[in-house]
């Protein structure tokens, strides 16, 4: 099939639920992606940040080719060693404390986990959530996350969910009330454009939690292994949370989600009450040994802290030389640049000349690179940045002037 056919059987065949660009990815290796017609990119997207340790790493590829021989799938209604593992690692690098897990598929899985959780041990319904805040798509999920034009189309949705204004802690406090289960948030909010709450937010919702008896849900989807500079982005504060939602990468690029709670809350969910029929399947199980041993084997997190400082600098170098750079915000390799309009533009003219950026709302553009991305395909990142984001600015400037 060629490009265009590939195209159009997508467009025709599958649900326009996604905002496509016209481009056929068929290989990846490291920070770089190839299209069908053989065209090469620097994918700063890491596939909405799922390909931490850049596209098909050689231990994952191993690790799944070995497994695949041996058994793929496994109901967690028989035990497997490959799950037992994953179980192992996870509760081993995940904050102490956090000791019993639900592997799943998704994020929105893992955060579907983490409310029914927070219903069954507390007794009590309402879920506090935050304005800005994502948590996935499915309907427990899409009820704790904010942007209206996910939500309103699918209304009514999960009852006894309530959304605060993001990083205000007497607000939070303001909001809890006797049938408050759970606060749910992201320490720092991706699809809301990369936004970083305050430093000690973390810390005080962690003391607010206590005083009430309210279970802390840290939805670190995006921002974990490492992403951020840190293992886990609640690290940089020292919060250990009651409940941590978990998936995007650290199955080396394979569907994976998995929820970690405190032992007792877990221990609440009864024979039957929860389950799923790919939970810790093994493929999958494999392939995310095989990428947490990489992801520490690699020090991924402390190159993702060392290579956000450079890139932040270098982005912070185009906003001081551009007057339609309005800000550059992130933490790690998880980066947020606000111009002071529409950033498709941008998007497409730098996939054109080979670099894939993401946005996060209109005028937000997000970088999710492989935490292996090297220095030079940074550079070549900035370089074209640079070039169109000139160019964008003198267009805009020109029609000003002819207007
Ligand atoms: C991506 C994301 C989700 C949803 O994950 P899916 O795998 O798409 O269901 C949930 N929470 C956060 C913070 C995310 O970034």
């Amino acid at each position: 099939m060629n490009e265009k056919e590939i195209i159009d059987i997508e467009n025709k065949l599958m649900a326009n639920v996604f905002a496509k660009k016209p481009v056929v990815l068929t290989r990846g290796k490291g920070a770089l992606v190839w299209d069908v017609n053989g065209k090469e990119y620097v994918d700063c997207t890491g596939s909405y940040g799922v390909a931490l340790l850049g596209h098909s790493h050689p231990k994952v590829v191993e690790a799944v080719h070995k497994q695949a021989e041996k058994l793929i799938s496994c109901h967690a209604g028989f035990y497997n060693d490959k799950r037992a593992e994953l179980l192992q690692k996870i509760v081993q690098i995940t904050p102490k404390g956090l000791e019993k897990a639900f592997p799943s598929n998704s994020g929105a899985e893992a955060v579907e986990c983490a409310i029914k959780l927070a219903r069954k041990f507390t007794g009590k319904p309402e879920i506090i959530a935050m304005m800005g805040g994502f948590h996935g798509k499915t309907m427990g999920a899409l009820s704790a996350t904010w942007d209206k034009k996910y939500r309103e189309p699918f209304q009514p949705l999960v009852p006894e969910f309530k959304h605060v204004p993001p990083d205000n802690l007497g607000k939070v406090r303001e909001a809890i009330t006797d049938k408050t289960a759970a606060i749910l948030v992201e320490p720092i909010r991706g699809e809301g454009g990369v936004r970083i709450p305050p430093n000690g937010f973390l810390q005080g919702l962690r003391e607010i939690c206590d005083e009430k008896s309210v279970l802390l849900i840290l939805d670190e989807v995006q921002t974990s292994f490492g992403r951020t500079g840190k293992l886990f982005a609640c690290e940089h504060e020292g919060v250990i949370p009651d409940v941590m939602c978990l998936a995007k990468p650290f199955a080396g690029g394979l569907p994976i989600g998995i929820t970690i709670a405190k032992k007792n809350i877990m221990s609440s969910l009864k024979v039957g009450e929860h389950s799923s029929t790919f939970s810790g399947s093994p493929l999958v199980c494999a392939a995310a040994c095989a990428a947490i041993d990489v992801i520490l084997e690699e020090k991924l997190a402390e190159r993702a802290a060392t290579l956000g400082v450079y890139f932040k600098a270098k982005l912070e170098e185009l906003q001081n030389k551009y007057k339609i750079v309005k800000e550059v915000r992130g933490l790690g390799l998880m980066i947020g640049v606000e111009l002071r309009f529409d950033v498709l533009n941008i998007i497409l003219k730098a996939m054109d000349r080979g670099v894939l950026i993401l946005d996060a709302g209109k005028n937000i553009l997000r970088f999710l690179p492989p935490l292996v991305i090297e220095k030079e395909q940074i550079d070549k990142a900035i370089s074209v940045l640079d070039t169109v984001i000139g160019e964008e600015e003198n267009e805009r400037l020109r029609s000003a002037t002819s207007n």
